[in-house]
């Protein structure tokens, strides 16, 4: 355990905050993690209040796009304990994702312990609010102000946490897009990058004039197979079995996604992870093959996909009911999160306070 000082506000903003209305990452708690890569290694990581912090325009993040973030969360379990989501996983992608954009890669010791430090220093914004979480983002940019094109040889680990309420959307409605491309093969498509967002923004808010809540993204050569939605894989059920495209290079790996393929085999549904065209989901809507649509990320955990625009037309999938596979998968995850169910993969990480 790597030792982290922490230096306290005397100005907590928790007393701003409605826990009981919150939205998705509009407040930021108290304090933040910060370290910083120079001379070749990271130097000691630190806690400190959260605040505006100074950086030259010239640093190279902004001009060359070496930045990368992770997305996990925390839960007040019934107990009292508070437990974090899979941080092993989250910190092997965000490692993957780093080496992917010539980023130096984070110690275990200054993500791990200064993620748990952290927390434990703003444990009072997890919430016991029912749905609710306390959401983690670490991040890490090039900071070295330079404008040649080159790999910075200086960089800045911070990790931030905001308090998330449940996720109550409307089913999404989908637009297929089959011009723009978000990512290809051998491109960063598995990397939490920041620059695959950025280009992500034109596509997105054409299909939102559309009246679409979301594109769901095809292959970048041929605009023929499903990859994903752009922050949430995709599933469909298809006679039965849970069917999702498999990964490669062009599509993020989601710890979601992996709890409920996981999960799935629990409650005795098959899965197949494979390539799925636009073609085989527009006539297993329309047959009624396919009986459930949905998508998986850690800000959502599962949201039901009721409309799917393929090539001009809306194709409708029925509102999931109870016994859906995934309602039944969300419930069973959200009840091993709060230690409701045993925790058989050993998923939850329970930070002693
Ligand atoms: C973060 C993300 C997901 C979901 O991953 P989780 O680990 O389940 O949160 C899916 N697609 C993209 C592009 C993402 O950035």
């Amino acid at each position: 355990m790597t030792f982290i000082p922490v230096s306290r506000t005397n100005a907590s903003r928790i007393g701003q905050v409605d826990f009981k209305n919150l939205e998705f990452g509009l407040h930021i708690s108290d304090h933040m993690l910060v370290a910083e890569f120079s001379n070749g290694m990271w130097q000691d990581p630190k806690i400190v209040p959260y605040g505006q912090m100074q950086f030259f325009p010239a640093m190279m993040a902004l001009h060359y796009g070496q930045s990368v973030f992770e997305g996990m969360k925390a839960f007040r379990m019934d107990n009292g304990d508070v437990s974090v989501f899979r941080p092993g996983t989250h910190f092997e992608r965000f490692n993957r994702s780093l080496e992917r954009m010539c980023m130096p890669t984070v110690p275990p010791s200054m993500f791990m312990d200064g993620l748990f430090e952290l927390i434990k220093t703003d444990q009072d914004w997890v919430s016991g609010v029912p749905g609710s979480s306390l959401y983690l983002r670490p991040f890490s940019f090039a900071s070295e102000p330079r404008l040649k094109i080159k790999v910075a040889e200086k960089y800045n680990f911070i990790i931030l946490t905001s308090p998330a309420g449940p996720y109550h959307s409307k089913p999404y409605r989908l637009k297929v897009e089959t011009e723009y491309t978000r990512t290809v093969e051998g491109g960063t498509g598995f990397a939490k990058c920041a620059g695959n967002y950025g280009s992500s923004y034109y596509p997105m808010q054409l299909a939102l004039k559309e009246g679409y809540d979301q594109v769901l993204w095809t292959d970048g050569k041929e605009h023929r197979y499903i990859d994903e939605v752009g922050m949430m894989n995709v599933m469909f059920m298809v006679n039965g079995v849970l069917t999702t495209p498999k990964l490669n290079t062009a599509i993020l790996s989601g710890v979601t996604r992996d709890s409920v393929l996981t999960l799935a085999n629990d409650l005795g549904v098959k899965v197949e992870e494979r390539r799925i065209s636009v073609a085989e989901i527009g006539e297993g809507i329309r047959s009624g093959h396919v009986t459930e649509a949905f998508g998986t990320g850690t800000a959502a955990v599962v949201a039901p996909v009721s409309t799917i625009n393929i090539e001009g037309t809306d194709l409708h999938i029925p509102e999931p009911g109870d016994g859906s596979f995934q309602n039944r998968v969300k419930e069973k995850l959200e009840r091993i999160r709060l230690g409701r169910e045993p925790d058989k993969y050993s998923w939850n990480h329970i930070i002693k306070i």
